[in-house]
């Protein structure tokens, strides 16, 4: 199933190339009340919306892509988590350009651990990435993101899939700099997940997944997610070692090689094999 949220808060069921407005199943969620919990209460409750959601999409009006906006596909998640050198090659270029260490010594991700980006930076595909800093360097990042869908503290990596609600595909936007990340990466707009949430019965492997990052029909990143250094499930592992992880939650399972600059204006085209791709513009001027 590939779930969308659009054009102002529909909630959509994507078959084919067109998006079928499932908006009447948003009701069927279960009432909350202040204060709300910090999670998403729409991947939470997708399990028991399946059955409707199927059922809504057979009267939905259905639009072509063009004549939707697509937003994130997931809310209100609690947390965003990166995952910093999960890529073999990524950690050699990050060693050799000073340009993306900034002096830092550069280990592993079991050494760095992972980093939380701030609920606000997120955004979805349809939106423009706004630049910050002209006289710095800005970076595209393509990631598989991975949805949380259930609940869970020190999750052990062979029951970690149970704990996926799916994926999608996500952009890490990086201020290289001095900072650490949970800083230069919460910048606004500099997450991005897209278009549609693929939920996890129909990606069986995604430690097996080609994924690809262009900038104006340069290609620049490309790869497999099988080189991973920590693997979907090791990361679930590791994260919720530290942290309980919920419904909602995205981790961005780390970028392979390739990273480099954007500039005003720049359109970015990016895609996890069997999720889906998008492309996104980078917005004409600085914040
Ligand atoms: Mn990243």
């Amino acid at each position: 199933m590939k779930i969308c949220r659009f054009n102002g808060g529909r909630l959509g069921l994507v078959r084919q190339d067109r998006v079928i407005d499932i908006t009447p199943v948003l009701g069927l969620i279960p009432a909350q009340h202040y204060p709300l919990p910090q999670k998403d209460l729409l991947i939470e409750a997708l399990p028991q919306l399946r059955a409707a959601m199927e059922a809504e999409a057979e009267k939905g009006v259905s639009h072509a892509f063009a004549d939707v906006r697509f937003e994130s596909p997931v809310a209100n998640p609690g947390k965003i988590i990166g995952a910093p050198i999960n890529y073999k090659a990524h950690v050699e270029e990050s060693k050799a350009d000073a340009g993306i260490g900034h002096g830092r010594t550069i280990t592993s991700i079991g050494d760095w651990g992972m980093f939380l980006k701030a609920g606000s930076s997120l955004i979805g595909c349809s939106e423009e990435i706004v630049l910050r800093f002209p006289d710095r360097r800005n970076d595209h990042e393509v990631e598989l993101g991975v949805v949380i869908g259930k609940q869970g503290n020190q999750i052990k990596a062979a029951d970690a899939m149970s704990h996926v609600a799916g994926y999608c595909v996500t952009l890490d936007m990086t201020l290289r700099g001095p900072e650490f990340q949970c800083f230069r990466k919460s910048i606004d707009s500099y997450s991005v997940a897209g278009p549609w949430l693929v939920t996890a019965d129909e990606v069986p492997n995604p430690d097996k997944l080609d994924l690809w990052l262009s900038v104006n029909g340069e290609s620049r990143q490309k790869s497999n997610t099988s080189y991973l250094v920590y693997d979907i499930a090791r990361l679930i592992e590791f994260t919720s070692a530290f942290y309980t992880l919920m419904p909602g939650d995205i981790i961005m399972s780390g970028t392979p090689e390739g990273v480099g600059p954007v500039k005003p204006g720049d359109l970015i085209e990016a895609g996890v094999e069997s999720i889906g791709q998008f492309s996104i513009r980078v917005a004409a001027h600085y914040a």
